[in-house]
């Protein structure tokens, strides 16, 4: 697996929104949900953990988009790039798309969610399967897991 090097840019399909984080995953996820193959036009999102304050947005305002819900969906509003997730109730980290990286090779999904509602051809390298969500006192564990795992973090210098 390739590293990530910190800080890592990053932005949406038209380039007037960018972004930045200065702090590795504290997980990184495949979503299978039907919500998400809708957002996504695809078959599943990718989601990075991203620690609150090792995220900005460095340019651009992004607006909310889905269904407008306690779950806040961040989009471009120009070329309407889903971009990130503020999840209701977790303030302390943001699901960022790892696709808005500029360099997303070294990220591949640790978990895959919502397998009960995947296309039946999908399959992710996820090391964890759910058919729904991990149950709330299992994220710490995947979490340390996670860490003890990833590939390892380079620095940009500078
Ligand atoms: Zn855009
Ligand atoms: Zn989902």
């Amino acid at each position: 697996m390739k590293n990530l090097t910190l800080p890592a840019e990053g932005g949406c399909r038209c380039g007037r929104v960018r972004l930045r984080i200065s702090a590795p995953p504290l997980l990184t996820m495949a979503c299978h949900c039907t919500g998400c193959q809708l957002m996504s036009a695809s078959a599943y999102s990718l989601s990075a953990a991203i620690p609150s304050e090792a995220f900005a947005v460095t340019q651009g305002e992004p607006v909310i988009g889905g269904l407008h819900g306690a779950s806040r969906h961040f989009f471009c509003r120009y070329c309407m790039s889903w971009m990130f997730t503020r999840s209701e109730g977790l303030d302390w980290f943001v699901n960022l798309r790892a696709t808005m990286l500029d360099d997303p090779s070294w990220f591949t999904p640790f978990i895959e969610t919502w397998t009960s509602e995947k296309l039946p051809w999908a399959s992710t390298p996820a090391v964890h399967s759910y058919e729904a969500l991990p149950a709330m006192e299992e994220y710490e564990k995947l979490i340390t897991e996670f860490a003890g795992s990833f590939g390892g973090v380079g620095n940009a210098g500078g």
